[in-house]
């Protein structure tokens, strides 16, 4: 099998739009870079996926724009289910889990693509993970879009990895800070000053 090609290594923030200037410090990914990136993981996943009968399993509510982009590239048959899981609520520190939403697709015996919006200590999709193999998949493999590489708490690793980032509270591209940002269309780094405005 072809090796992945590797994550994407993103340190360097631009100015972001005007409209956003008081709030983000810069934007750390583009939108067309972005868009690249995830062509090319759509691709990956084809390849890897071709014949299977897949069920891509969505973590809510920040994998929304990643998953809509990813799943209109990929050109193979598959059903799509969600789990909701909440851990950061108001404030940028990992928290408990709250699960929000059960898995409803049958998956035993398929093969399953879990899409999460971003890997930090890895405590979310141990947890998920956990859950889904007591469901008797014939495999999981796990997507994410951005992930901190050295955040990490608990034993996870991501199969397909959109972009590595620095350890930085990031939101934009269905990434959220007390439930806003999720709209905008790059990922960018908010102003430590307004991590504790609700
Ligand atoms: P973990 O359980 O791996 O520590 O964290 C995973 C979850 O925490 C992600 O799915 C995401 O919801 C949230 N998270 C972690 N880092 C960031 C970040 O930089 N920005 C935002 N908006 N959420 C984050
Ligand atoms: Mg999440």
């Amino acid at each position: 099998m072809k090796e992945p090609t590797r994550s994407k290594q993103v340190s360097d923030c631009s100015r972001p739009p005007v409209r956003w200037r008081r709030e983000l410090r810069g934007v750390l990914i583009r939108q067309t870079q972005i868009a690249h990136r995830v062509r090319k993981l759509a691709n990956e996943i084809e390849r890897d996926f071709a014949g299977r009968d897949l069920v891509v399993v969505s973590l809510l509510n920040g994998t929304v724009l990643f998953l809509a982009d990813l799943i209109r590239n990929l050109s193979l048959p598959m059903r799509l289910d969600f789990i909701g899981v909440s851990s950061y609520r108001e404030g940028t520190e990992s928290r408990e889990l709250i699960l929000t939403k059960e898995l409803r697709l049958e998956v035993r015996g398929r093969d399953v693509l879990v899409v999460d919006d971003i890997l930090d200590t890895g405590r979310t999709l141990k947890c998920v993970l956990d859950k889904l193999r007591e469901l008797k998949p014939r495999r999981i493999k796990v997507c994410v879009l951005l992930e901190k590489k050295n955040c990490r708490v608990e034993k996870v690793r991501a199969d397909y990895v959109g972009f590595s980032i620095p350890d930085l509270f990031v939101v934009g591209y269905g990434l959220d800070f007390a439930e806003r940002y999720r709209n905008l269309p790059f990922v960018g780094v908010l102003r430590p000053e307004y991590y504790h405005i609700g």
